[in-house]
């Protein structure tokens, strides 16, 4: 090689070098201003407005879906009312109020009686429809002085401070910090009632949402989020258990997953421990209606129970810690945000629902998507692969402003793939993962020979 056409080499593969790493450093740069800006929210959590939240609810005795709905500040009915007025002074909230009446029926609504789920609206800017709901219960109940539940007795006092006034109030303080904040998806803060009679207020929502076809990315159910000893006498006030459902690439799942990566790179010094599990055993919560409609939905419940406390009249601000609690809101507000404020994920299936991945060549993986927003808002797509196996992503690669990527000599039969857009604002989506088609039962003609 000639001396000028080496100096020539050199200097361009420099040029290269410069111009890589200065997009990597600005990419590196878009990322952690992103992260300031949830940070910046997240430090906006007050102790003090959740101890008065938890303070104002357990002091109306009971909230029993089936207590007094006239008193000025004891039963359902006073809450209610209270909860109204809380999201109508936060300005940018439509506050609406999703009433129903309820005969008689079943062995826990033992009376005709109303159910008012209270739903502040945040509108995002989106031109598509997109929806993200975030939701706590506002009723309580408690076992009689038996030990028993006995739902006729709808004035034993029921504080629920924990079950759940504090997810009431870690709502309260994230619409309050979001509301002034420009997201691109709608947010639905919800308090719904009934959760005790059987997630009736949630189901009826759910189902409502489902009937008039609407867009919800997600569902964050906050139940129990502050209490940090167990009977037992163990402690935990660093974690928070987030439930999911079943499989491992559901949606829910994959929802999750989501909120471990954001919310811990946001606020490391606390740690999200999935479950993978609908629910506590047995039990269940306002997420699972909407799942059972086919709505990715999760709940973040506290690492440690007290079962001494629950449903009980000793269910009170005393026996709990209200740092935790504002913990659980920060990682909840980290998740809720980013969802709100990223872009929408690609859609990885055909109109008939195919997954669109394929094997190329042959023995490749063809990963395509479709994304129908503005292109100028994202920086472009990410693919994420793992062992079927596994129950984290394992690999990330950039693909840029394409609608496919292609990875050579991989089998699509031995990996779970995913991908996911990046706003240009540095906020990622969730994750669509590519789902193996369920196979039907062939019907044959046939005559069994005896
Ligand atoms: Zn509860």
């Amino acid at each position: 090689m000639k001396k000028g056409v080496l100096k020539k080499a050199v200097l361009l593969s420099l040029l290269f070098l410069a111009l890589a790493t200065n997009s990597w450093l600005k990419a590196q740069e878009i990322e952690a201003r992103a992260y300031d800006f949830l940070k910046k929210a997240v430090e906006q959590v007050s102790e003090e407005n959740i101890t008065a939240a938890i303070k104002t609810l357990q002091n109306f005795k009971t909230r029993n879906l089936l207590s007094e709905q006239k008193a000025v500040n004891f039963g359902i009915g006073a809450t209610r009312r209270w909860l109204m007025k809380e999201f109508q002074k936060i300005p940018g909230l439509e506050v609406v109020d999703d009433g129903y009446f309820l005969p008689k029926q079943g062995g826990r609504i033992v009376r005709d009686t109303e159910l008012h789920n209270i739903v502040a609206i945040k509108k995002g800017k989106s031109a598509k429809e997109r929806i993200i709901i975030v939701n706590a219960h506002y009723d309580t109940i408690a076992v009689s002085k038996d030990g028993k539940f006995n739902y006729e007795d709808v004035n034993t006092e029921a504080p629920g401070a924990n079950d759940d006034a504090s997810g009431i109030a870690a709502l309260l303080e994230m619409a309050r910090i979001i509301a002034p904040l420009e997201t691109e998806a709608t947010i639905h803060f919800i308090a719904f009632a009934g959760e005790e009679q059987g997630l009736v207020g949630s189901t009826l929502y759910a189902r409502k949402m489902k009937e008039q076809g609407k867009n919800i990315e997600a569902v964050l159910t906050m139940d129990m989020i502050s209490n940090i000893k167990a009977g037992n006498g163990y402690v935990d006030s660093t974690r928070v258990r987030v439930f999911s459902d079943d499989p491992n690439d559901s949606p829910s799942r994959e929802l999750a997953r989501y909120v471990k990566r954001v919310a811990e790179q946001v606020y490391p010094s606390f740690e999200v421990n999935l479950i993978y599990r609908a629910d506590r055993f047995g039990r269940g919560g306002d997420h699972t209606p909407f799942v059972m409609e086919g709505f990715p939905g999760i709940r973040f419940t506290e690492a440690r129970e007290n079962y001494s406390v629950q449903h009980t009249p000793l269910d009170k601000i005393e026996n709990l810690s209200v740092p935790y609690c504002a913990d659980v809101t920060r990682v909840v507000l980290a998740s809720l945000l980013c969802l709100a404020c990223a872009p929408e994920a690609p859609q990885v299936t055909s109109e008939r629902g195919a997954p669109l991945l394929g094997r190329g060549q042959g023995y490749e993986a063809e990963l395509r998507w479709k994304w129908e927003g503005n292109r100028e808002q994202i920086a472009g797509f990410r693919v994420y692969l793992r062992d079927t196996k596994s129950p984290y992503w394992e690999r990330c690669y950039f693909a840029g402003q394409v609608d496919s990527f292609v990875l050579k000599n991989v089998s699509i039969d031995d990996w779970t793939f995913g991908v996911s857009a990046v706003g240009v604002n540095g906020l990622e989506s969730l994750v669509a993962i590519y789902r193996m088609p369920s196979r039907r039962r062939a019907e044959y003609i046939f005559q069994e020979i005896k």
